[in-house]
């Protein structure tokens, strides 16, 4: 199964803010969508950063409220792993596990072709689970 498989299924949207946003205002964008990341990208769409309701959290235990005006450049992280469309889900479970992160990038020869999060992994990987069991049951009870 391949990072392109969950695309086809929720497509290559990919809610993103500005590096001189509010903080207050990306919370806002992240409960309006449900999700809990962001991506960073300047006016031309390159991509900047991430920012992580993680990252929030970190920063309110730091900072206090204060960090909800500061602009969500200060607090995203710049070094943004990505993945290929081709990529395996085996290998993109294990950069998540490994880089301790939740949300993925997915970029196609340097452009930005959607996110996968660990919440659309676990969604492919039960209904995967939930198919083979099906067809094992079959065979069972045609035999
Ligand atoms: P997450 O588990 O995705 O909410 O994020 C945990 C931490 O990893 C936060 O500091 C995020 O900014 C950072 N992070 C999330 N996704 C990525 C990614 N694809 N590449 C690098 N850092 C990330």
């Amino acid at each position: 199964m391949t990072v392109q498989l969950i695309l086809n299924v929720k497509g290559s949207d990919v809610v993103a803010v500005l590096p001189d946003d509010r903080v207050s205002g990306a919370v806002s964008t992240m409960m309006q969508h449900g999700i809990g990341a962001v991506l960073v990208r300047d006016e031309i769409g390159a991509v900047l950063g991430i920012l992580s309701e993680r990252d929030i959290v970190r920063s309110l235990a730091r900072d206090g409220a204060a960090c909800l005006d500061y602009p969500v450049g200060r607090l995203a992280t710049r070094e943004v792993v990505s993945c290929s469309p081709d990529d395996d889900m085996g290998h993109v479970m294990g950069l998540m596990t490994r880089g301790r992160f939740r949300h993925l990038p997915v970029m196609r020869h340097g452009v930005l072709i959607g996110l996968v999060s660990i919440g659309d992994i676990v969604k492919h990987r039960l209904a995967e689970v939930e198919t083979e069991a099906r067809a094992l049951r079959e065979y069972v009870s045609a035999g």
